[in-house]
This record gives structure tokens, C-alpha cells and sequence, in this order.
């Protein structure tokens, strides 16, 4: 028998769509994939999600999601879909040799922020190292913080630092910025923010303390290199929908996100197959946004049941 509901993909997006759904007594089919929880697992302190005024840790916050999806009914399994085929109704998901059906799915399996690569990155990750200004930047209140990147992003990650931090130096390793021309002007206009050109990232200091005490740049154009103090680094050079899955099977937008049909629905252009939260998100990227969009996708998902019984 196919599933009612099956949810690609375990974040805020996954596991609100998986409550709404169990909810509304679909028995939904909830698949984890490779990192349970998503993004948020990977941060620390989550203190803008509603309803925690103390906050709350990120892996603690995915943890109470899950449970509150199980204990509606929600069946969950911890592993990777490997291949889908959405090419006619119950539509296929495997992992591995196991093959689920469903009548409807909904795909959460979100966005990765792009990271340079540095052992040393990886190493002080929620120590100082974050890809999240609006996450984060409360924590950095009159410090100094260093932004890569010369995109939208990038120039809005800094504007928005600069309202906490005492200095903020955007990085970026080219002389020209990527960011529309207003997004620019407004960060070379606040006298909190100066940059540092043709210049990138070899080194984060100091994993031996577990802190981000300095940055190591190495000018690109002379080979100059010099550490540069500082209390955190924002790296802020795009994010990567995970869609390699789906690639042919739905629209994708040209960044590769799943293109969705006009809002409010969380509809892609096949009836039946929703997505919520980052995997087509590339502008707000929130827990509580993706959340909002799990929510949707499950009452979208009962409705197309209904109709469609
Ligand atoms: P972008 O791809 O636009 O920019 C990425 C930036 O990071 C580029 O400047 C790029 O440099 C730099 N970069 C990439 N890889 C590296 C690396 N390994 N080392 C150093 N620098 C690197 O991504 P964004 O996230 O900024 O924007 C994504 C999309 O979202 C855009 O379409 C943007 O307009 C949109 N957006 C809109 C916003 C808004 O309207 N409020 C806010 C935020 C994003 P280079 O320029 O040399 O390639």
C-alpha cells in the first residue's frame, strides 16, 4: 500500500510537515537523510525561534520537533533516499534497494551553506565561525568580525553585524562587488564596515583555544599574507540547495532550487509533489520560515488527498 504522505528530509520544514500531516491522521512516512535535523543541528543557540524567550540549542530544538511528530504518528527513518521517480502517481522514493510509495511527497531536504573548505573552519564551526548573521550576531555585541563573500549576502550579513559589532571587514577576493548596486552602497556607506579586496581566507585562528581570535589573509594579486585579529568570521559565499535528487524529475529554478508554483501554495510544477523550506527558499533561509512551510505543505498535501480520493 503507497503512503499517503512521504517527507524527504528531516529539518524545521520536515518535521512541521510531518506533524501537520500526522495531525491530520495520514500516518506520514518521514525519511531523515544523511544529516537528521538539518541545519540547525550544526548551530548552537537558537534564540529566535518563538516561544523559547531563554533560547534553546539548535540540536535540542530538532530533537523536541521530531518527538513531537511521533507522537502524532509520523514513522521515521534514519536514511538517505537515493533515487525518486515522480513520473506518475504513487510516486517512487528509494533507499537503496527498498522501494516506498506515495500519493503525495513533500520534499524538505533544504540548503547547505557553502563553506571555503579549511580544516581549521570546520574545527571552530559555532565557535566563532558562522554562516548566519541573523542567527549569530547578537553573540558578537561590540566585537570585531570579519564577513567573506561579495555578494547580496554577504553585504547584507555585514549591515546587519555592523548594528552589534563595533568593526565589521567584508573580505572578498576580487576588487569588485557581486551585490546588487543598492545592497553596496549600503554597506560601504555604514562606517562600521570597511574592506579588504582581492584578499582570501587561508586560516582561522586559534582551534588550540577554541575561539576565533584572528584570520589569516592572503592578498591574491602580491601573495601577501598577515593575520588579521578578530572575534568571529561570517562566511557568507552562497548556499547550495540539495536538489541533486530531483534534477529532471521537477523544475528547478537556474540556482537550482525547486521552482514552485505561484504562493500561497507550496505546490512544485507536479501535482502532488510539495517542498517546504530551504530546498526553495533561497531569500529568507529561517527555522521559522521553514517551519511556516512545512506547515503549508501538509495542508497542501491533504487537500490534493482529498481532492483526488
Ligand atoms: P552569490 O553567489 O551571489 O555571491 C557569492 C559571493 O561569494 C561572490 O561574491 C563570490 O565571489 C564569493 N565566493 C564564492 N565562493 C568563494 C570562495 N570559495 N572564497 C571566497 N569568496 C567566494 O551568493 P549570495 O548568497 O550572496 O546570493 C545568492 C542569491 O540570493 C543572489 O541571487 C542574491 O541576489 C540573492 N539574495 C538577495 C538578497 C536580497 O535581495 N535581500 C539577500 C541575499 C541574497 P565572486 O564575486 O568573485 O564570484
Amino acid at each position: 500500500m503507497p503512503r499517503k504522505v512521504i517527507i524527504i528530509g528531516s529539518g524545521c520544514a520536515g518535521c512541521t510537515a510531518a506533524l501537520y500531516a500526522a495531525r491530520a491522521n495520514l500516518n506520514p512516512l518521514m525519511i531523515e537523510g544523511t544529516e537528521p535535523g538539518g541545519q540547525l543541528t550544526i548551530t548552537s543557540d537558537v534564540e529566535n525561534y518563538p516561544g523559547f524567550p531563554k533560547g534553546i540549542l539548535g540540536p535540542e530544538l530538532m530533537n523536541l520537533m521530531k518527538e513531537q511528530s511521533v507522537r502524532f504518528g509520523t514513522d521515521v527513518i534514519s536514511e538517505e533516499v537515493t533515487k525518486v521517480d515522480f513520473s506518475q502517481r504513487p510516486f517512487k522514493v528509494w533507499v537503496g534497494e527498498k522501494l516506498y510509495e506515495g500519493e503525495t511527497v513533500i520534499i524538505s531536504t533544504g540548503a547547505s551553506a557553502m563553506w571555503l573548505g579549511l580544516e581549521s573552519e570546520k574545527k571552530l564551526w559555532g565557535k566563532g565561525v558562522s554562516a548566519c548573521a541573523t542567527c549569530d550576531a547578537f553573540f558578537f555585541k561590540n566585537q570585531h568580525v570579519v564577513v567573506v563573500g561579495g555578494g547580496d549576502t554577504a553585504m547584507e550579513e555585514a549591515t546587519f553585524l555592523a548594528k552589534f559589532a563595533s568593526k565589521v571587514t567584508v573580505v572578498h577576493r576580487r576588487h569588485e562587488l557581486r551585490a546588487s548596486k543598492i545592497m553596496q552602497k549600503r554597506a560601504l556607506d555604514n562606517p562600521k564596515i570597511n574592506f579588504v579586496w582581492d584578499t582570501v581566507v587561508e586560516e582561522v585562528k586559534d582551534v588550540s583555544q577554541g575561539k576565533v581570535t584572528a584570520v589569516t589573509f592572503k592578498n591574491i594579486k602580491n601573495g601577501e599574507k598577515k593575520d588579521f585579529a578578530c572575534d568571529g568570521l561570517f562566511i557568507a559565499i552562497g548556499h547550495k540547495p540539495n536538489t541533486e535528487l530531483f534534477k529532471g524529475q521537477l523544475a528547478l529554478d537556474k540556482k537550482g532550487y525547486i521552482a514552485m508554483k505561484k504562493l500561497p501554495s507550496m505546490a512544485t510544477d507536479i501535482p502532488g509533489v510539495f517542498a517546504c523550506g530551504d530546498v526553495q527558499d533561497a531569500i529568507y533561509r529561517q527555522a521559522v520560515t521553514a517551519a511556516g512551510t512545512g506547515c503549508t505543505a501538509a495542508i497542501d498535501a491533504e487537500r490534493f488527498l482529498s481532492h483526488n480520493e
